[in-house]
């Protein structure tokens, strides 16, 4: 039998989840012994080859791309796990979320204090993802099974987590890695 697999991805997020889990330092050899990746921009596989066990959501949903690859991640991946206080609460970009998008996209292309654009126009190329009316997290959108806050989670609780699920373990992590700064 092989490796089960992991994918990873990041929505609405800035690739600080990434990092921390880049940040296991030399157990990443570890966990390529346990594991083989799937569609991630670790190795920039982008559509997924088959089932996994775990996938690592990075970021809510801003916009409709959002939407249907973290629906791709549900029907493909075993276990699901929002990562980090953007994938569980929205993080930075729900801060638009009491704000209509009319006045927001005004404030980012026409109004604010730094835009030149005097045509006055919104980036509407039909290639660009349509923003949602606001920026949900990911269990309004799917079922989440595990959720690790943080901003990042730190790199020794993604590893704990990681390790327990991939050995079929309760995932029972100490105190002082769950924290949500
Ligand atoms: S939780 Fe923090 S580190 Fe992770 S994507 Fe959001 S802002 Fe970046």
């Amino acid at each position: 039998m092989g490796k089960p697999k992991i994918a990873t991805t990041s929505l609405a997020g800035c690739f600080g989840c990434h990092m921390s889990l880049l940040d296991i330092d030399d157990r990443i050899l570890e966990l390529v012994e346990l594991v083989e990746f799937d569609k991630s921009p670790i190795n920039d596989i982008k559509e997924f080859t088959g089932e996994c066990a775990v996938g690592l959501i990075e970021g809510g949903c801003a916009n409709e791309e959002n939407v249907r690859v973290l629906r791709d991640f549900r029907k493909h991946c075993k276990v699901l796990i929002a990562v980090g206080d953007c994938a569980i609460m929205g993080g930075i970009p729900a801060m638009r979320n009491n704000i209509p998008l009319a006045e927001c996209l005004d404030e980012a292309y026409r109004n604010g204090p730094s835009v030149y654009n005097p045509g006055g126009t919104v980036p509407n190329d039909p290639d660009l993802p349509l923003l949602l009316d606001r920026v949900y997290t990911c269990n309004e959108v799917v079922k989440i099974d595990y959720f690790l806050p943080g901003c990042p989670p730190p790199a020794d609780t993604l590893w704990q987590a990681l390790v327990a699920l991939l050995n079929d373990k309760p995932v029972d992590l100490p105190y002082e890695l769950v924290k949500y700064d």
